[in-house]
């Protein structure tokens, strides 16, 4: 964990965005809640379709104009052509946004070709050719490998080739496990890979949910969770708790070891998200 210790720890929420009017007032409170918490920033996903694409962009400047607090969009490249992400890549320059998540993204069911870009590191090297060091590249990273990896090694040298084509910082997925991260950072130290790479947590407040989640990210739910889990059957209450319980003693262990920041995937909601940054202190740490 020697190559993270160096940063000092950043701490981010994200959303996806809103697609019905009640969603959209929602999201309204929920991140004028997690802004009270002063996060390093805000990141809104990229969904495959093209509404979802321009409600990204709406979201963040949303964001960024009721809160004052930078936000990222992500940004997706398989199934799309150059231009159509030169000519996404640009808006973003002119509305002065200056960093995004760059990503792959999965192919929706019943979509024909890959279009220009087949992985990752393909947009990395794209965005850094065509908009030079303006963006903040950050990219994802898989402690418990992606689930279309033949194999840990070369999805390892896989990332580390989106780290040679200029991303600066990473996200991982989230795991329950910290020995999965830990493990991560120590084989990224053997590839000579230093960036930040900020663990992502999943704050958890449904079963289902979290078990239709992993099972299509690929993240391990720990027995032990899944068991007490479903001994909660309905109660909403006690599964919050449990989770929050959980969440901040895994986000615990992950900043005394060295991490530099947490990403909470929040799933527009705050409750959980508030309580855990409150449990860790997180909300009175002083930003740069
Ligand atoms: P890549 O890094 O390209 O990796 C995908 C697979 O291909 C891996 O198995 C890898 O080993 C392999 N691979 C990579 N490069 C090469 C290469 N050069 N040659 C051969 N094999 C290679 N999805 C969305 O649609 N929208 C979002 O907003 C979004 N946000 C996310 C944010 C985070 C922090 C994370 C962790 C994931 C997010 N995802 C999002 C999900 C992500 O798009 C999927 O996990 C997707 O399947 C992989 O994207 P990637 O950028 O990690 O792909």
């Amino acid at each position: 964990m020697e190559s993270q210790k160096q940063y000092k720890p950043k701490f981010s929420f994200e959303f996806y965005p809103p697609k019905t009017p009640e969603a959209i007032g929602k999201l309204q409170t929920t991140q004028a809640e997690l802004a009270k918490l002063k996060p390093d920033f805000f990141s809104v996903t990229f969904g495959a379709g093209g509404s979802t694409r321009d409600m990204t962009f709406e979201t963040v400047m949303d964001i960024r104009e009721k809160t004052g607090i930078e936000a990222a969009p992500h940004i997706s490249c398989i199934g799309s052509q150059t231009d159509e992400i030169k000519s996404i890549l640009d808006k973003y320059i002119e509305s002065g946004i200056k960093r995004i998540v760059a990503l792959r993204g999965d192919l929706p069911s019943g979509s024909v070709g890959y279009g220009q870009f087949r992985y990752a590191n393909e947009l990395v090297e794209f965005i850094r050719k065509e908009t030079g060091d303006h963006f903040h590249i950050e990219v994802a990273a898989y402690p418990e490998f992606h689930p279309q990896a033949p194999n840990p090694k070369s999805d390892m040298e896989n990332f580390k080739k989106k780290v040679d084509a200029g991303a600066n910082s990473a996200i991982t997925q989230y795991f329950y496990n910290p020995y999965a991260y830990y493990s991560f950072i120590d084989n990224c130290e053997k590839l000579g890979v230093s960036i930040p790479i900020v663990a992502g947590i999943m704050p958890i407040v449904s079963c289902t949910q979290l078990v239709r989640f992993s099972e299509s990210c690929g993240a391990e739910i720990p027995r032990w969770i899944l068991k007490r889990l479903q001994e909660f059957g309905d109660d909403r209450v006690s599964i919050r708790q449990f989770g929050i319980d959980v969440t901040t003693e895994l986000c615990e262990q992950l900043l005394t070891n060295g991490a530099p920041g947490l990403h909470f995937y929040s799933m527009n909601q705050s409750v959980a998200s508030v309580a855990i940054w409150r449990n860790l202190g997180i909300d009175q740490r002083v930003s740069d």
